[in-house]
């Protein structure tokens, strides 16, 4: 083996949609990290395909957003079929109309397609991938880990101040860690899963047959490419499901659908899929800690195993930068304990959902099967972090709304998020209040609903919008995180209280 070959701040272990989304937060805020990856190139398997509203206001953030929509597509609808018969056609899945609180739907983006995004952007933020880099050991060393990474040319080891495994539901950090995984295996749930081409069939829609004799089958075109994803129950009663193969999805086709002139051409992708329901018993064990499907696995029903792992990332990566400046290390306990009560309610939540599904496919009820897949509970905008440490006095902990102003001094259209966008916390001084001189690393905003006001920093609450979406009545101000959580709301009188908080946990 080497020696010490390389030192950095954080080790991020899998470059997974969770693992890319802390590369691009540390690298924008100038943190030292190094990503690992054991492949040597990217997966192309479809996987997940709904990036649900939460995180294209990550997304925004991280400026990345109207890429993902250019990309994607919206409000796809579903034609459901008894064998070759159509019996319906309707938008089913994903119906999020936007508001000026909350102004992106839900989006269907292949995860490949998703992932390529975050690498691009982490590139332009001057982030890089280490390819075909497996760590096989890790070692704790006072303040810091020792991590040993097998790559093609050797054994190598890299030193870092913080470990993130974000090397997904097998993960080997979890299990060097000795952090225990609890749960369930489904086992009357596996499903055939895979990438492959079709032809005869149109493109503007999800293709949908429920029978109770057969199961559910899905046929999914997946924006930006010709690949469908396939989708097909194994019956429960089969006992040693047979191995994926293309022959295999044409006979399921043939058997469950039948639509003359429709044929699987060839696959990209073919697995058979089994669902486990498994939490990790803590998200840290010193500096090493866990976020996405290393910390947490369940049904893909309701579409949020990958946006939950992003949102760890979203919520891990200030607070670790943070700490490296200097903050309270107490900080970091927020993580886990914000955290992993929203993964617990996906597990029950998706559990319930998939449930559902397979019910109403018994009942041989296709228009159930696919409503409730999606609804207000699987955007993620309904996540609060109520009684984290870092939530201050009443009406915090909720995700902070967007909302469309005018810039005050140039008359332009401006949102709320644009002010937030970045690394930065930001304040919002609602009333008539003069905008306070607060530290850098705190951005200031006046919000009024003078139609005359003018000065730098204010915008004008044209319509209303952010004092409805923040129910605001007087003079308010309003702490946001880095991440878009209200930390605290405070008369506009208690200006040195809320700058106390922003100076333990933003510092
Ligand atoms: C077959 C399948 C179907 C799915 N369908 C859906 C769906 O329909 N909807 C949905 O929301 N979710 C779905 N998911 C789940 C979704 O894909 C995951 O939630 C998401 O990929 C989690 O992202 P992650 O970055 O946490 O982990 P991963 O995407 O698993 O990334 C982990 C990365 O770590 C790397 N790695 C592992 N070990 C090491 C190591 N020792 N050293 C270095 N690198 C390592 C891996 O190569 C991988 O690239 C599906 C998953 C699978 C497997």
């Amino acid at each position: 083996m080497n020696a010490i070959a390389t030192t950095t701040d954080v080790l991020i272990i899998g470059a997974g949609p969770t693992g890319l989304t802390l590369a691009c937060e540390l690298a924008r805020r100038g943190v030292g990290f190094r990503l690992l990856e054991r492949s040597a190139t990217p997966s192309t398997a479809s996987r997940a395909k709904t990036i649900q509203p939460r995180t294209l206001e990550v997304a925004d953030d991280l400026g990345i957003v109207d890429r993902v929509l250019a990309q994607g597509k919206v409000n796809i609808p579903t034609r459901r079929y008894d064998h070759a018969r159509v019996i319906s056609e309707a938008v089913e899945l994903a119906d999020g109309t936007p508001t000026p609180e909350a102004p992106y739907p839900p989006v269907w983006l292949s995860q490949p397609k998703f992932e390529r995004i975050l690498r691009d952007r982490l590139a332009e933020l001057g982030g890089t991938i280490h390819w075909g880099s497996e760590v096989t050991g890790l070692q704790h060393d006072g303040d810091t880990v020792t991590a040993t990474v097998e790559t093609a040319t050797g054994s190598h080891t890299v030193r870092a101040r913080y470990v993130v495994g974000a090397d997904g539901g097998r993960s080997t950090v979890r299990a060097l860690a000795g952090i225990e995984l609890r749960g369930v295996s489904l086992t009357d749930q596996r499903w055939h899963l895979g990438d492959v081409r079709v032809t005869g069939l149109s493109r503007d829609c999800q293709h949908l047959w429920t029978s109770k004799e057969d199961g559910l089958l899905s046929l999914f075109p997946l924006p930006g490419t010709d690949l469908w994803q396939f989708q097909a129950s194994i019956p429960t009663d089969e006992a040693e499901p047979e191995a994926p193969s293309l022959e295999l999805f044409r006979r399921i086709f043939a058997a469950r659908a039948a639509v003359p002139g429709v044929g699987i051409q060839d696959a990209e992708w073919l697995s058979l899929y089994r669902i486990n329901v498994v939490l990790a018993d803590h998200y840290r064990t010193g500096r090493i800690l866990l976020a996405g499907d290393a910390a947490h696995i369940h049904s893909p029903a309701g579409g949020q195993g990958m946006n939950t792992g992003i949102q760890d990332a979203y919520n891990l990566g200030w607070k670790l930068a943070a700490l490296l400046d200097g903050a309270d290390p107490a900080l970091l306990d927020t993580y886990e304990h914000e955290r992993r009560p929203v993964a617990r309610a996906v597990l029950d939540d998706s559990t319930a959902r998939l449930g559902q599904v397979m019910r109403a496919t018994s009942a041989n009820d296709g228009t159930s099967a696919q409503r409730g897949l999606t609804d207000e509970h699987t955007t993620g905008l309904r996540v609060a972090y109520h009684d984290s440490a870092l939530t201050h006095g009443p009406g915090a902990g909720g995700r902070a709304p967007d909302a469309p102003c005018t810039d005050a001094d140039t008359g332009r259209p401006v949102r709320l998020f644009d002010l937030q966008r970045g690394p930065h916390w930001t304040l919002l001084s609602f009333g008539t209040a003069a905008v306070p001189q607060t530290p850098s690393g705190l951005r200031t905003f006046r919000v009024t609903t003078d139609p005359d006001a003018t000065g730098p920093a204010t915008v004008i609450d044209t319509d209303g919008h952010a004092h409805h979406a923040y129910q605001s009545t007087g003079d308010e101000l309003v702490l946001i995180r880095p991440d878009g959580y209200i930390a605290a709301r405070r008369p506009a009188a208690d200006l040195p209280a809320v700058l106390a908080l922003f100076s333990t946990n933003g510092l």
